[in-house]
């Protein structure tokens, strides 16, 4: 019987705990242990009910278009319990001087494809508008290196589209700055459509083109989600794992190669340091943030321990509040709101979570969630509950005139838990493979490499398992 451990209980090592456990009831002689450091599993993976209303303290969905965590809801049975973002009302808004500017039509993630929605918008200057003509002419263009977001949307639509839209988007993906993160690892088919095309705009049209004529039934939602809350998946998994497998508050310090001569009886493989015990396993999988990947690998290759500890992570804070039935007529209709960097504030952006996924609030109630910290705002860790809940509410009353008293808020602070994939991170990621083949039974997972969404999570999970079971000869 071969012995895998998993460290780390988010989504990732779940998912790789799962593909471990269908391969066990297939009949494959493997055997896992999860090491989870909090009294928890599911990692930022949390909801919680408040006065009839499903509240999400991390992630409220996933992109449709990335199969791999709907695919996984399907598989354990979560199928029905899928749910689609509510896209007849997706409508956008931008802070703009303290009102909400809405995004025109036909803008793809920042790229503009619809001719007059973008003419007639005044979320765009004169001098923006003439430069999102002058793009449609931008020649191919093969870059050598990498560079950042902010540095390709101002090569192509000036910096005001930089400060609109670039940063706000990615700050609410990934708690980063345009300035800072890689357009070959966060973006990179623009660096594809630039090389091919040249301008953003022709690239994106004809992306659409082609889809709209593969495209079979309505199109999808955005968003998916689960009827009950992202938390359905975890609990789900959890109930479908062996329960003597799972080890919480377990935090694991080190993992260290152990070689034929130092553990007779055991043969090659790997020693994991949890407390006082250690244990033998033949492989392992490392579904942490990468600094904590780096402390336990810091004895077994210094070097691979540099690449990943290099890799930066982000705090987000999350803060929900529940209105009642006046103030949900009040709010705009539409999805939400993004705050750009320009408007001096310290929310980046807020969720009317009642008209994105209805299912989340009875009627009568509104939810409002709003997001604040990552990269530019490490500082609000520091400040306290009641200090953020004041923050949040005189900047809604700011922005959306909102003064009614909540029935009910919640505040949920994330320390370091969004990576950022800054320039070079596509490059570091080789190094980090090429260190990792040379430690046979390792894989690693989680948001810290390939993708920080949930699909791509559960997706790094399975992989992982796939990559230790060849490495161990099953
Ligand atoms: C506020 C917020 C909103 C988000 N919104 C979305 C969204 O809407 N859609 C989307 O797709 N994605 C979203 N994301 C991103 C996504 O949720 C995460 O990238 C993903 O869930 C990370 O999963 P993970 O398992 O890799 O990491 P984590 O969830 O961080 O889990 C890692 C686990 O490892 C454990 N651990 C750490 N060190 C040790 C150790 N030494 N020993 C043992 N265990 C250890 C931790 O306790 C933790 O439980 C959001 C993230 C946040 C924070």
């Amino acid at each position: 019987m071969k012995r895998v451990a998993i460290i780390g209980g988010g989504i990732s090592g779940l998912s790789a705990a799962f593909t471990l456990e269908e391969k066990r009831k297939s009949g494959a002689p493997v055997e896992y242990v999860v090491f989870e450091s909090s009294p928890r599993l599911g990692g930022v993976l949390v909801t919680d009910h408040v006065d009839g209303c499903i509240i999400e303290a991390g992630p409220d969905s996933f992109l449709t278009e990335k199969p791999w965590a709907a695919d996984l809801c399907r598989k354990i049975g979560l199928g029905a319990q899928l749910i689609g973002s509510n896209d007849v009302d997706r409508k956008t808004y931008i802070v703009v001087k303290n009102k909400l500017v809405v995004l025109p039509d036909g803008l793809m993630f920042m790229v503009p494809t619809k001719i007059m929605p973008t003419v007639f918008s005044s979320l765009f200057s004169v001098r923006t508008k003439l430069r999102m003509a002058a793009e449609w002419f931008h020649p191919p263009r093969k870059a050598t290196e990498d560079e950042t977001v902010a540095a390709m949307v101002q090569r192509h639509y000036g910096s005001e589209m930089v400060d609109l839209l670039a940063d706000p988007l990615l700050s609410g993906v990934y708690g980063g700055e345009a300035a800072h993160l890689s357009v070959r690892a966060v973006l990179p088919r623009f660096a594809e459509m630039e090389a091919k095309y040249g301008s953003l705009g022709r690239a994106m049209l004809a992306a659409r083109t082609k889809m709209a004529a593969v495209a079979k039934g309505p199109a999808k939602p955005l968003f998916s989600s689960l009827k009950d809350g992202m938390q359905q998946m975890i609990d789900a998994l959890v109930a479908r794992l062996d329960a003597k497998a799972l080890k919480t508050s377990s935090s694991v310090q080190a993992v260290s190669r152990q070689h034929q001569n130092q553990s007779q009886n055991n043969g090659n493989g790997w020693a994991v340091q949890s407390g006082h015990e250690s244990d033998h396993f033949d492989a392992v999988i490392i579904a942490t943030p990468t600094p904590a990947a780096a402390a336990m690998l810091e004895s077994a290759d210094p070097s691979l321990a540099r690449d990943l500890a290099d890799i930066n992570y982000g705090s987000s804070v999350t803060v929900s509040l529940g209105y009642d039935e006046k103030v949900r007529r009040s709010l705009p209709p539409g999805f939400g709101f993004l705050v750009p960097r320009s408007e001096g504030r310290r929310m980046l952006a807020a969720t009317f979570v009642h008209n994105k996924f209805p299912h989340r609030a009875p009627e009568n109630r509104a939810i409002v969630r709003c997001f604040l910290g990552g990269a530019r705002d490490e500082q609000i860790l520091q400040s306290s509950d009641a200090e953020i809940l004041q923050i949040v509410r005189d900047e809604l009353r700011g922005i959306i005139s909102l003064t009614a008293e909540p029935l009910f808020a919640r505040v949920y602070k994330w320390k370091s838990a969004m990576a950022q994939y800054s320039v070079g991170h596509l490059e570091r990621l080789q190094r980090i493979e090429s260190l990792r083949r040379k430690l046979p039974g390792l894989a690693l997972a989680g948001n810290g490499y390939s993708g920080i969404g949930v699909p791509d999570c559960v997706r790094s999970g399975a992989d992982a398992v796939g990559n230790v079971l060849a490495q161990i000869g099953i």
